[in-house]
């Protein structure tokens, strides 16, 4: 095993015990950085004044949201897991549950999918939806469009499965909240 994929273990399985706790460590530990630089390049001033506190948080979130992203896209081979773009300007490391609805899944793998924007999109507002199967779902309201757009972009996916992800598969239970509290039904 190479030292990076020594490293990728460690950092994973880190995570696996709490999705919660990474922060800046984690991205400390995958970029080897050193600690004081990385503070100074993200502007990290430690006081202890509120303003100073909230930028730390602002700090942490930016770190974890970065590092939500780069697992999830790494974990999809960076490419839609509908479409299979992959063009990672064009790619979302999209929530199966929303985070505001359950914060403490936010930076869980399980709980991420690489989407396009479209797709991604799309699976947000609950046109689209992956069942349990892992098969895309495409609701009634998508489906009274007759035009070739729409069969390019959603038609020709219907009920396929999608891409198998590396690790981390999505997880049924956060599949079946998305099911049932924001597809808007076939
Ligand atoms: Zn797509």
């Amino acid at each position: 095993m190479s030292s990076h994929s020594k490293l990728d273990k460690q950092i994973f399985e880190e995570f696996s015990k709490d999705w919660t706790n990474l922060l800046v460590e984690s991205e400390l530990l995958l970029e080897n950085n050193d600690k004081e630089e990385f503070l100074k390049d993200n502007n990290f001033i430690v006081n202890k004044t509120q303003k100073g506190i909230d930028k730390i948080v602002k700090v942490k979130q930016r770190v974890n949201q970065n590092l939500f992203r780069k697992m999830v896209l790494s974990n999809y081979n960076e490419t839609c897991a509908i479409c299979n773009l992959n063009h990672p300007k064009l790619l979302v490391a999209s929530h199966i549950m929303p985070w505001s609805k359950n914060e403490k899944e936010r930076l869980n793998p399980h709980n991420g999918l690489c989407l396009c924007s479209i797709h991604d999109k799309s699976f947000d507002i609950g046109l689209i939806t992956i069942d349990k199967n892992l098969e895309l779902l495409i609701s009634n309201e998508l489906k009274q469009i007759k035009n070739d757009s729409i069969d390019n972009y959603f038609n020709i996916y219907e009920e396929k499965e999608l891409n198998i992800p590396k690790k981390f598969y999505p997880s049924i239970e956060f599949l079946q909240y998305h099911n049932e509290h924001i597809f808007l039904g076939a």
